[in-house]
């Protein structure tokens, strides 16, 4: 027999999230993630009653598109969890002794550090007439997720609690790529073409003041014996610039 974790069990029940929010049809809001774990085997019963989770899961179409109900959970693994987009929270399907509980995020904000400055100069000094000139430029940065294990705050003062094994820090990262929308960590190439006008007998400097944006917060979960840990993040979204014209 399979051990269904609370969360599970309820969802099953009311199609809604340990924290209210319902997963309408389309909407995608509650997700199955399979895991990599063992796979966990069910008697038929569980397989009809638990499986059928799905419908308030990511795979509703096929069912209101008026073909046989298919599920798209058909294999639970001793890992498998399930995240909601509303709230960013993530449970386990089942329960463990190694698991982690992800609360969801808070104190969430978005901050920009400055990163360098590019120049590119057009020269007009030659010519009595305005020139329109488009500038190509391009910037390569990476997109990555920075988890700040150091600075994790607990409610136990009991020591602290080491995230290394049981698969705790890989699950932490897991939650949070999936709550930022963001995949491995990739290099990002940024192009764009800033149109200008350099005026008659002029040498323009057009400076690029680059800013990396950050997505920062804590992100809040119950450690296995109990704790609440809140982790700092910070993910590398989006690269931007300031544009500064210096008139020579
Ligand atoms: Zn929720």
């Amino acid at each position: 027999m399979a051990k269904w974790s609370l969360e599970w069990e309820n969802l099953v029940r009311s199609g809604r999230c340990p924290n209210g929010d319902r997963s309408f049809k389309f909407s995608e809001k509650i997700k199955f993630i399979e895991g990599a774990g063992s796979q966990v085997k069910l008697t038929r019963l569980e397989a009809v009653n638990y499986s059928s989770a799905a419908r308030f899961l990511n795979d509703y179409t096929g069912h209101l598109l008026g073909g046989p109900f298919a599920p798209k959970v058909t294999v639970f693994r001793d890992d498998s969890c399930f995240t909601c987009d509303k709230c960013h929270g993530m449970w386990p399907v089942f329960k463990g002794t190694d698991q982690i509980e992800i609360l969801g995020l808070a104190n969430t904000r978005r901050t920009a550090d400055w990163v360098g400055d590019d120049d590119y100069v057009q020269d007009n000094r030659s010519s009595g007439i305005p020139m329109s000139t488009a500038i190509k430029i391009s910037r390569r940065w990476l997109q990555r997720l920075e988890v700040q294990w150091g600075a994790t705050k607990t409610t136990s003062t009991a020591g602290k609690f080491s995230f290394s094994g049981a698969g705790i820090e890989q699950k932490v990262e897991q939650s949070l790529k999936t709550s930022l929308s963001m995949s491995e960590e990739s290099e990002r190439l940024l192009k764009q073409t800033v149109d200008v006008m350099v005026p008659p007998r002029r040498l323009l400097t057009v400076r690029l003041h680059w800013k990396q944006i950050w997505q920062e917060g804590d992100l809040r979960c119950r450690l296995p014996d109990g704790t609440l840990a809140e982790i700092p993040y910070r993910a590398a979204i989006e690269m931007r610039f300031d544009q500064e014209n210096i008139e020579g």
